[in-house]
């Protein structure tokens, strides 16, 4: 019965192809109530699904399209990377396992601090990207905060890469007189209003509405 001009059902029933709980806290703060997100696990899905693409973009239309095609449920995915200015844009796509297949955020923020010693240009930025489809059909929405990396680590909230990327949309901060405001510094809800993902997500809630 579902045909292209029956989208706005779909968005009662949308997977969300991640099993990264701080993402789908993020997510479920930030997306309509009336969208019913399904999690991996709600759709009985206990296999990693595959991220070997050369790019963001194509790590998440890869996880879209494998949820779509082995589970036949319409659904989104997202796919985040850290690009260095510096580094050549670097993590970039390896960013969750730049210092090793254990994926440990501390390594992974000890061998970039260590690659950006003697270096000034600090410049870096986050880019998410969602691949949404529906019914064999893709859109991507991308988010981008531009910001510099840290010469340490500041603050203890977030996750990943958060106490050594300072967004430049914060103003200097003014506190103890010293420093930008990392990510880390930032309760969830603050970093909701400018984050990367929240820029993407925010594209495509604005485009899921715009077809109900
Ligand atoms: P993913 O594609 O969302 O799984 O992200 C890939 C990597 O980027 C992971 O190692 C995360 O730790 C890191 N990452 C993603 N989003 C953020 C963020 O908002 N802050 C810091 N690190 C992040």
């Amino acid at each position: 019965m579902p045909t292209g001009s029956s989208f706005p059902q779909m968005l009662t029933q949308l997977v969300f192809a991640t099993a990264n709980k701080n993402k789908v806290a993020e997510i479920q703060a930030l997306i309509p109530s009336h969208i019913q997100l399904l999690s991996l696990g709600e759709i009985g899905v206990t296999e990693d699904i595959p991220e070997t693409q050369p790019t963001i973009e194509g790590n998440a239309s890869q996880k879209a399209f494998y949820v779509y095609e082995k589970y036949h449920k319409n659904c989104f995915a997202d796919d985040t990377g850290l690009e260095i200015e510096a580094l050549d844009n670097r993590p970039g796509v390896l960013s969750a396992r730049y210092a090793g297949e254990a994926k440990n955020a501390d390594d992974n923020m000890k061998k970039i601090l260590h690659e950006m010693q003697g270096i000034t240009n600090r410049k870096a930025r986050f880019k998410t990207v969602i691949s949404l489809v529906i019914d064999g059909r893709e859109l991507q929405f991308e988010g981008i905060v531009n910001g510099t990396i840290l010469t340490e680590k500041r603050g203890t909230k977030g996750f990943g890469y958060d106490p050594v990327f300072a967004p430049d949309i914060f103003p200097l901060s003014l506190e103890e007189g010293v420093g930008q405001r990392s990510f880390a510094e930032m309760d969830l809800s603050e970093k909701n209003k400018i984050s990367h993902r929240a820029l993407a997500v925010n594209k495509l809630v604005e485009y899921l509405n715009r077809l109900g």
